[in-house]
């Protein structure tokens, strides 16, 4: 109650007499609207044409169209919905006009016997032609109809988009749009100059391809379009060159423990891990910050590269940190890591949330004071202030799971722990790892400020995973496949989405969670060991509960999506996804990596509910059809659209807001190619242009 109170009070005329801007200010800022810079910069959603209006009889099904006309009959129909109809005529026939909602005041301004102006698209309906809920306006036979097409502004609640036009007219009005792309340019990709482009986007003349507008592939768009691509190339380029400047520590081989590792690892690297190993040793060693992207797919073999990387920093007498997006998956690291390092004398460090705070404390006094070399755990590595003595290198397995704060926060506070310790050498380097590799046009545009290497090659001796599609009413099948599989020593995982029954959200079908599935199927197949596992369990049984598996003491482990990331336990050979249909491709890819990890033949077995829907269907055929995550990916975004594959939380695509890297390709492709060139001939207007386009964003830059 208090919020909507609270919200009104703002428009209340009372305290906007004292401060008569201060209400609209403040509506404007929820809207991100505070210069005139960024008034101009609010582009309509969509047009309407009321230049014109359209005969009763010429009205055409689904497109909109203003009318004028008179009110013949009004009345709320009380049979059914409860619902306001009126009936209006022109000299070429008549409208049903429908609404569904209305106020004392819409049935007033619908009296009989009024001439009315109406905006809307029509449709068919039982009775004729109808318009639903069409905006409606008193005829004013003295004001002539507008000679331009009326802009329709993105909004919220108390924004009116009168308010915004008169605003925005205004804005137009205060600044001077320079334009920051030479003639030559615009000359060269065919674009419009900028000021013009503007004002005839904000008030588009009544001939205008009002179509075109409101898709934006107007070529007034494109050249709005254009500046932003522009903006983003640009600044990515001037990052790239910024940290070029930045100085990190060499990193160089001082000692043998990288080496004794090597020797020490119970396989050789294989030749993808070697190559992307040798690429990381020369970024390390060159005294200037790394921003390397370590992607390959589930089961590449990514951990061993991040431990070399790690212990080259240790050799070089600093510290490293492995940050992972999940306890579990930390946990497993810590594990695995110190199994690697401890016999070769590297001190490591381990920190949770879920640590007591003595322990916490006295991870970090150990940290802080140098005495841990290498320091592993969750985002607590962020969260609590961890001050390291001499931090050299920052490595973030499964970035993707880290949103651009996270990782933004990564980097500085490492730097800024690093700060004063290591202000001889600068920043920290910083490597990333993923398993969900980025397709070629998105590396290009968003990642232009990242190297990338790709461990394309999976270790020797591995069995490609099978995968089965199981309609959910063949279940009887999977848990035979499961008693011979664990009858033969391997182990399984059962994953289900929910963890209770009280999670069932609105799903067409009966969900199993995971703590049924476990009740029921243990009681099935009570001759095998199982456990249970998900995100609401505490974290010490949680732990407990993986390192059973993980010894082999629990045959089938039902999980929640919990073990999705990361999870390495060679022996498992089955993974069973109910409801597999409900998951992402990419989500399915990394469950169905946890398996096949050792030289056994597995399983992976999708069972799905019927009917599926076609996506669904389309996602479990790409999942059913190839087991390469790339592969994988590049299916994934054609379903999807790139937008959608990185996800909101992906720094470049926060960037945006006019073009789609989905329609507008050319223009990616056109914008990369003028920033190096307006980089080199103009770099004034570069800076002007990144500047004018990209301010209070240049922090994602970083991420
Ligand atoms: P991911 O790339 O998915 O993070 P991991 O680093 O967890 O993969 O490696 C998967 C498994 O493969 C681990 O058990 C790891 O020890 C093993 N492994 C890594 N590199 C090799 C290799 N060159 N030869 C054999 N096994 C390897
Ligand atoms: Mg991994």
């Amino acid at each position: 109650m208090a919020r909507p109170m609270a919200s009104k009070k703002r428009v209340n005329p009372a305290s906007a007499n004292r401060s008569p801007i201060t209400g609209h200010r403040s509506l404007f800022a929820r809207l991100g609207l505070a210069s005139d810079w960024d008034f101009v910069l609010h582009l309509p959603l969509r047009y309407e044409d009321e230049t014109r209006i359209t005969p009763i009889a010429d009205l055409q099904p689904g497109v909109e169209a203003q009318v004028e006309a008179v009110i013949e009959h009004c009345e709320v129909a009380s049979r059914g919905r409860r619902q306001l109809l009126a009936r209006v005529r022109d000299d070429s026939g008549e409208l049903l006009l429908r609404f569904l909602h209305f106020y004392p005041s819409t049935q007033k301004q619908l009296a009989e016997g009024k001439r009315v102006r109406l905006y809307g698209s029509v449709r068919g309906g039982l009775m004729g032609v109808e318009m639903v809920h069409p905006r409606v306006r008193v005829a004013d036979d003295t004001a002539a109809l507008p000679q331009r097409l009326t802009p329709v502004y993105p909004s919220t609640e108390g924004v009116s988009q009168a308010s915004l036009r008169r605003r925005i007219a205004q804005a137009l009005q205060n600044i001077t749009v320079t334009d920051t792309l030479p003639q030559s340019l615009r000359t060269r990709y065919r674009l419009p100059e900028l000021a013009p482009a503007l004002r005839g986007l904000h008030n588009p003349p009544a001939d205008a391809d009002q179509a075109a507008l409101s898709e934006h592939r107007h070529p007034l768009w494109a050249r709005v379009k254009f500046d932003e691509l522009l903006a983003q190339q640009l600044s990515l380029r001037i990052a790239r060159a910024k940290r070029a400047q930045q100085r990190a520590p060499r990193l160089a081989a001082t000692g043998d423990l990288t080496q004794r590792l090597l020797a020490a690892l119970p396989f050789v690297l294989t030749g993808a891990q070697q190559r992307v190993w040798r690429e990381l040793e020369v970024d390390l060693a060159r005294g200037r910050p790394a921003h390397r992207l370590v992607q390959g797919d589930v089961g590449s073999g990514k951990t061993v590269v991040a431990a070399l990387a790690a212990t080259r920093a240790i050799e070089a007498g600093y510290q490293a940190a492995l940050m992972a997006p999940t306890e579990i998956l930390a946990e497993q690291h810590f594990r695995k890591i110190e199994q690697w390092l401890a016999p070769l004398g590297v001190e490591i460090a381990w920190l949770a949330g879920k640590l007591k705070p003595a322990d916490k404390r006295a991870a970090q006094a150990r940290v802080a004071s140098g005495a841990a070399q290498l320091l592993v755990g969750t985002h607590a590595l962020i969260q609590d202030k961890v001050e390291f003595a001499r931090l050299g290198l920052a490595i973030v397995d499964e970035q993707h799971r880290f949103g651009v704060a996270q990782r933004l926060k990564l980097r500085s506070g490492a730097a800024g722990a690093a700060g004063a310790a290591v202000a001889d050498t600068g920043q920290p380097h910083l490597v990333m790892l993923s398993a969900t590799p980025i397709p070629r046009t998105l590396a290009m545009s968003f990642m232009a400020d990242l190297d990338v290497s790709t461990i394309d090659e999976l270790p020797p001796g591995r069995t490609p995973v099978q995968t089965k599609l199981v309609a959910a009413a063949r279940r009887d099948e999977v848990l035979a496949r499961l008693s011979g599989e664990v009858a033969q020593g391997r182990q399984a995982y059962w994953v289900c989405p929910l963890v209770e029954e009280s999670d069932l959200i609105d799903s067409p079908v009966p969900l199993t969670a995971a703590t049924r599935m476990f009740e029921q199927t243990r009681a099935l197949l009570p001759e095998l060991r199982w456990g249970l596992l998900h995100g609401q369990l505490p974290p010490a049984e949680k732990a407990a509960v993986m390192q059973l598996f993980t010894r082999g003491e629990i045959d089938v482990l039902v999980a929640t999506t919990v073990i999705e990331v990361g999870v390495d336990v060679p022996n498992a050979a089955l993974m069973v996804i109910e409801h597999a249909q409900r998951f992402g491709l990419a989500q399915l890819h990394q469950l169905r990596g946890r398996v096949g990890r050792g030289s056994a033949q597995s399983w992976c077995v999708l069972l799905f509910d019927e009917p599926l829907s076609p996506t669904a269907r389309e996602r479990l055929k790409v999942i059913y059809e190839t087991t390469d995550g790339f592969e994988v990916a590049r299916r994934d975004l054609a379903i999807r659209g790139p937008g959608e594959f990185l996800g909101s939380r992906q720094s470049g695509v926060a960037m945006l807001r006019f073009a789609s890297l989905d329609q507008d390709a050319a223009l990616v492709e056109q914008a990369r190619e003028a920033a190096d060139w307006l980089l080199r001939e103009h770099p004034q207007d570069a800076t002007a242009h990144v500047t004018r386009w990209m301010r209070g964003r240049d922090g994602l830059l970083d991420a």
